[in-house]
């Protein structure tokens, strides 16, 4: 459907590239991490490859944030790497990533992913998913932003951003969306990165839970905005 590749064109015109996923890199204030347009492009390396796949862990019922500062306090320590958290205890990774939340289970969750990533498994998305600790949403971050699969990312954003537009059902099952969308897309990776990466942007700057359509990029082809007058 055309207008699944209209709203992308529309957020790239407004947002530009987004440079995800973000990764940790030195900065004046410390370790911080860092969206460089190269992100979505470059070759990653093993470590690279696994701190994307941590933060996806990290994320998981959380803001980004708060994520980066679990992430940052690892990697501080030396410690954001596969060989050192998969034989740490679980209690001292916990105590690095408090400002993360649930940060007792999110510890087992990345101990386990450690070692399980020392395997070095192939990108392979029902082996992932039948992982303990993650479901698909993280999943497909991994295999998207780490592992350049092409997958296509839905989140809580993904789902009222198209059900806005009037392009699916509010209560859509996260496969049902994603069949939908891959289903008329190109199949195109970086486009995929990209897509998800705006759809998050756009809904900080509009399309909040109480959505600010005055200036949104989608305003007139949303049906959302179309029905309540906010255009
Ligand atoms: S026009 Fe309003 S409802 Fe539609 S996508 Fe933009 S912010 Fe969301």
């Amino acid at each position: 459907m055309y207008r699944f590749t209209q709203a992308y064109h529309r957020l790239y015109e407004s947002y530009g590239p987004q440079g995800w996923w973000p990764l940790i890199r030195e900065s004046r204030d410390g370790l911080k991490c860092r969206y460089e347009p190269e992100n979505s492009t470059k070759e990653l390396n093993r470590q690279e490859r696994f701190e994307i796949c941590a933060g996806a862990i990290l994320t998981q019922n959380t803001n980004w944030s708060n994520a980066e500062r679990a992430l940052a306090s690892l990697a501080q320590s030396g410690i954001l790497n596969p060989d050192s958290l998969a034989v740490m205890e679980q209690e001292l990774i916990a105590g690095h990533i408090r400002s993360s939340g649930y940060y007792n289970q999110k510890a087992k969750k990345l101990k386990a992913f450690a070692q399980f990533f020392q395997g070095n498994p192939p990108p392979d998305r029902k082996l992932f998913l039948s992982q303990w600790g993650l479901g698909p949403e993280t999943v497909d971050d991994m295999l998207l932003y780490a592992y350049d699969q092409p997958v296509f990312v839905i989140d809580a954003y993904t789902k009222r951003l198209f059900s806005r537009l009037g392009l699916c059902d509010a209560k859509v099952t996260y496969h049902e969306l994603q069949n939908k969308i891959m289903s008329h897309l190109e199949e195109d990776i970086l486009m995929y990165k990209e897509y998800h990466a705006l759809i998050v942007r756009n809904a900080k700057e509009h399309c909040r839970k109480l959505p600010e359509c005055r200036g949104c990029p989608l305003e007139d082809i949303c049906m959302h905005a179309r029905l309540t007058g906010e255009t």
